[in-house]
């Protein structure tokens, strides 16, 4: 079977090759397991692993014993909110919680939220409005002496919402509660420098960013103030004690260099994803006039996605030349709307005519144009006219 045209860069990337380069010496020659402090395998993991987490601060600017590796934004959301929770509960058993957060958060964060809901944490969900933006007064009326964490995620992976995050910021030092938020989709797309946009728990993934899958990060703030949650994950102490568990030397390696790269070339790879997105949306309108974007216009959005509903069509289950995600999933033989569609205000079969795609570092303008031919065969029929740029 041909390989098909990827455009599901939201999903994940491919590991960049100066990546895979950078890793590769640390599978066999350089196996050692880094916290072996009396022989030279283990202090030149431990040197690789420290050299990864300057990389990483250095693209965050934050300090580099605030980075804590984990197996990735799952588990960084996951641990931010739980470890939070716990230390709150250990220190006073009897202190009410209350979380403000939304239903466009990645399930990692929605459903950890929901099981704290069963352990007598209140959770406010904000209501997006239908192009999936937050009322930063509804945000801010929410607020109580309860209230000690605000989660919100920085850019939507479905609808590219990119979250005010320095206004929230603001409005979360004010009233001294500590913010949250799952950068995953923001790192690369957008400049997130910790030094001017005080978050004080930070998740992100390297596979969205031409790292390796099975490998992330939480960063905790260490300073003004320093931000104390328990570890998710006991064991031999890792990570100052925070996170317990052999590193991933070859994988955390990776991420490090997949943050170099983004640290020297932010600024034209997002202008790139811009221009690409542009050319796709001109592109989809031109040959579908009904399509209907959702989330913010285009102007307002992660510079790399787009989410369109095929207003009127029948979009097939699965597409085998090009690889874009769909609005709704089979799950267990029966289609399940996506929850972000959905609190948008998407019916069930809007959402079943709706596609993400999603452009990135090695997309090209003949992909693009290829990859809207085969959409409109897959779409409308073989017998119709196609219109490229
Ligand atoms: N948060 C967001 C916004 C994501 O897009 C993803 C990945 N789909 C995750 C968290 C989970 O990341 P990981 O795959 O590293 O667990």
């Amino acid at each position: 079977m041909k390989r098909p045209i990827y455009f599901d860069y939201n999903a994940t990337t491919p590991v960049d090759p100066q990546v895979f380069e950078a890793m590769l010496p640390y599978f066999q020659n350089e196996f050692g397991n880094s916290v072996s402090a009396s022989h030279a395998f283990g202090w030149n993991a431990e040197r690789a692993v420290e050299a990864a987490r300057t990389q990483v601060a250095k693209l965050l600017n934050c300090t580099p014993h605030e980075v804590h590796f984990t197996s990735g934004a799952t588990e960084a959301n996951n641990w931010a909110l739980r470890g939070l929770v716990d230390h709150i509960r250990l220190e006073n058993p009897q202190a009410p919680i209350e979380i403000i957060s939304s239903p466009l958060e990645h399930s990692s964060v929605t459903q950890t939220l929901r099981r704290l809901e069963k352990m007598a944490v209140t959770v406010h969900w904000l209501k997006p409005n239908s192009k999936g933006e937050l009322s930063l007064q509804e945000l801010e009326s929410r607020i109580s002496p309860h209230t000690k964490l605000i989660s919100l995620m920085w850019i939507n992976n479905e609808i590219g919402n990119i979250n005010p995050i320095q206004e929230i910021s603001k409005i979360a030092r004010q009233h001294k509660v500590y913010l949250h938020s799952d950068a995953t989709q923001a790192l690369g797309k957008i400049k997130v420098d910790l030094s001017q946009t005080p978050v004080d728990l930070l998740s992100f993934s390297a596979h969205k960013i031409y790292g390796p899958k099975g490998v992330g990060a939480l960063c905790i703030r260490g300073h003004d103030p320093k931000v104390r949650i328990e570890p998710l994950l006991f064991g031999g102490g890792h990570e100052r004690g925070q996170r317990s568990g052999t590193l991933n030397v070859p994988a955390i390696v990776g991420m490090g260099k997949a943050c170099e790269i983004l640290s020297a070339n932010l600024d034209s790879e997002s202008a790139k994803l811009t221009k690409l997105r542009d050319q796709l949306w001109v592109l989809l309108k031109k040959n579908f006039p009904t399509a209907r974007l959702n989330g913010p216009e285009i102007q307002n959005r992660a510079p790399n996605n787009l989410n369109v509903t095929f207003e009127n069509c029948t979009v097939p289950p699965t597409f085998a030349e090009v690889a874009v995600s769909r609005g709704s999933a089979c799950q267990s033989g029966a289609m399940s709307t996506s929850p972000i569609l959905k609190s948008i205000g998407l019916s069930d079969q809007q959402a079943e005519s709706t596609l993400r795609l999603s452009v990135g570092r090695f997309s090209t303008v003949e992909e693009l144009e290829k990859a809207v031919q085969l959409l409109v065969l897959s779409i409308k029929g073989k017998n119709t006219d196609i219109s490229v740029i």
